[in-house]
């Protein structure tokens, strides 16, 4: 699971991040939602550990990986989370295999066990019989389950996802959102998905996080947020404006 506690930012002298607190459990979806400019990407980077906070805490399953007070900054690599980038960001030359297998050979993980743990990541996510294939020969939903595949090979507790559904059409979108979900329940592990988009968070999320100018607006579930705003910039986002 992850905690995040009381993260502040900084660009500058310009704060980004005033003091993010949240939690996410194994098997739940938050979603980071907000205008553009609210600090959704700075903060899923922070938590990603690519971007340096000036003050506050993160936990992944139980362990530190940030407490700035005490100095501590692990690196990425070293945090125990996977990342999915919004453009994908697979290497054009590399066949799907290859793509799955990058980190893992970066890691110098052995050649026979890349093949078990890139064959059993394909498989789970129906991409199996596509691993020799490039990523220009693949769709859209399947480019963006060779990302999620590549995230999941190092077998992360937490993924961190930025607007992974944004570049689908709405079929795509639907069937790769509850793919998404069932994953993530099925094989308990926390993720946080970051989205301007609040149909998109109400239809995916256990817990929104409902960002304005770097600080937490109101936390809860779809439904607390929808039926129950408690300002009327939560009310308005939401688009329950009565
Ligand atoms: P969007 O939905 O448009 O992606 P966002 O909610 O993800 O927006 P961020 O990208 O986190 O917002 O940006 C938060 C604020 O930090 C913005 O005001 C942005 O201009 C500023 N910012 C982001 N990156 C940098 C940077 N490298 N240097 C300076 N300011 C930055």
């Amino acid at each position: 699971e992850l905690i995040v506690e009381n993260i502040h930012l900084k660009y500058g002298t310009a704060e980004v991040l005033g003091g993010a607190s949240f939690s996410v459990e194994k098997g739940k979806i938050a979603a980071l939602l907000g205008p553009s400019g609210s600090g959704k990407t700075t903060l899923l980077r922070t938590i990603a550990g690519l971007e340096r906070a000036c003050e506050g805490r993160i936990r992944v399953s139980g362990q530190e990986v940030l407490n700035c007070s005490a100095g501590l900054d692990l690196p990425a690599e070293k945090r125990g989370l996977g990342f999915v980038f919004q453009s994908y960001a697979l290497w054009p030359n590399r066949t799907v295999f290859d793509n799955v297998a990058y980190g893992l050979r970066l890691r110098k993980v052995a050649e026979t066990e890349i093949r078990r743990k890139v064959g059993a990541v394909c498989e789970v996510l129906g991409l199996g019989h596509l691993q020799q294939r490039f990523p220009a020969q693949l769709s859209g939903g399947q480019q963006q389950r060779v990302a999620i595949a590549r995230s999941l090979a190092y077998d992360p507790a937490v993924l961190l996802l930025d607007e992974p559904l944004s570049n689908l059409d709405a079929k795509l979108r639907d069937e790769a959102r509850a793919f998404l979900k069932e994953l993530i329940t099925r094989e308990e592990r926390a993720a946080v998905i970051v989205t301007h988009d609040q149909i998109e968070a109400l239809a995916i999320a256990d817990t929104i996080i409902l960002l304005n100018g770097g600080v937490i607006a109101q936390e809860g579930s779809p439904e607390d947020l929808y039926n129950r705003p408690k300002t009327l910039f939560t009310a308005d986002f939401i688009g329950n404006n009565v």
